[in-house]
């Protein structure tokens, strides 16, 4: 058997739409991406499915999930966070931890869904080159990484996240119980207060919410929280040994390793220590951030944190 990292990482499904991508990544879990946005995942058991999220809203991620799936749908959510919620209106449904209940279910400030739009626009300006390039000269891009134009029909001027009330609230240590597999419920807060990762120890799969991210790691925002963020990822990294596949809910790289979690947590503590070294950048929305730069991922934290923090 080869190692499935080693292999080709991807099937890709016959599920494809103009705006999520679908790509099996191993048996029973479906990568359900809106590609350079936002990754959801579909993790089957025998009995039951638990949809990850449910993205923006701008299309119908409801029709994909069922359209992959026979079995009954569970949605739970990784946070409260607009574009991982986005699509809990489509469902009669969802499950969030249960510091998540009331932020869900108040709305969000319009200023986020305009600026977000906003960024599509930045983003979409900046994939043509970037995609010309790739095609000249990096040969990195694959289907499943490509960029797409907002959905025919959805007005990004109307775009908003309509606040949705949860059926079910999660504690850290419950299990989801699908028949067949086992999901472990880890309150990670940090990112947001009510950030969860789920665990399957059985086949070794950490979905990691915004808690582990490939890209810049959002610890800037005004419900983050770098002491917990800390604690929450060293806590993921101390159980290493019990996951070989990271799945995360951002950025084209949707997949790493358990070395990965090490490192992030390692970058949380060399924040609070004081020992890494900060440039200005700022992050999807224009806001002005201080980034913390590694290998293999960066930290966001607020423009004006103290250098010590
Ligand atoms: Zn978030």
């Amino acid at each position: 058997m080869t190692h499935p990292s080693a292999s080709r990482a991807t099937e890709t499904g016959p599920f494809r739409t103009a705006w999520f991508e679908v790509a099996r990544m191993e048996e029973g879990v479906h990568l359900v991406s809106e590609p350079g946005h936002v990754n959801s995942w579909l993790i089957e058991g025998e009995k039951d499915a638990v949809l990850f999220d449910t993205g923006l809203g701008v299309a119908n991620i409801r029709q994909v999930a069922e359209e992959l799936t026979p079995r009954r749908l569970l949605v739970v959510n990784s946070h409260y966070h607009f574009d991982h919620t986005g699509g809990n209106r489509l469902f009669e449904e969802f499950a969030i931890h249960r510091i998540g209940a009331d932020l869900v279910s108040q709305p969000s400030p319009p200023e986020l869904a305009e600026g977000y739009m906003a960024y599509t626009q930045r983003l979409l300006k900046a994939w043509g080159p970037y995609k010309a390039a790739d095609d000249l000269y990096f040969h990195l891009l694959t289907a499943e990484r490509m960029i797409r134009p907002l959905p025919d029909g959805f007005d990004p001027a109307g775009y908003q996240v309509v606040p949705t009330v949860p059926t079910r609230l999660l504690d850290d240590g419950d299990v989801l119980d699908l028949g067949g597999r086992k999901l472990r419920v880890l309150h990670t807060p940090g990112h947001s207060p009510d950030c969860i990762c789920l665990l399957d120890e059985a086949n070794g799969l950490l979905f990691g919410g915004d808690t582990i991210n490939t890209g810049p790691i959002y610890a800037q925002l005004e419900d983050s929280d770098l002491r917990l963020f800390a604690a929450s990822t060293r806590r993921l990294a101390d159980m290493a040994g019990s996951y070989r596949r990271v799945f995360v809910c951002h950025f084209l790289r949707y997949e790493d390793q358990p070395g990965l979690v090490r490192e992030i947590a390692e970058g949380f503590q060399g924040l609070l220590d004081g020992e890494v070294y900060l440039r200005g950048n700022v992050d999807c929305l224009n806001t002005p951030v201080k980034e913390a730069c590694f290998e293999h991922f960066s930290i966001f934290i607020p423009a004006g944190a103290p250098t010590r923090a």
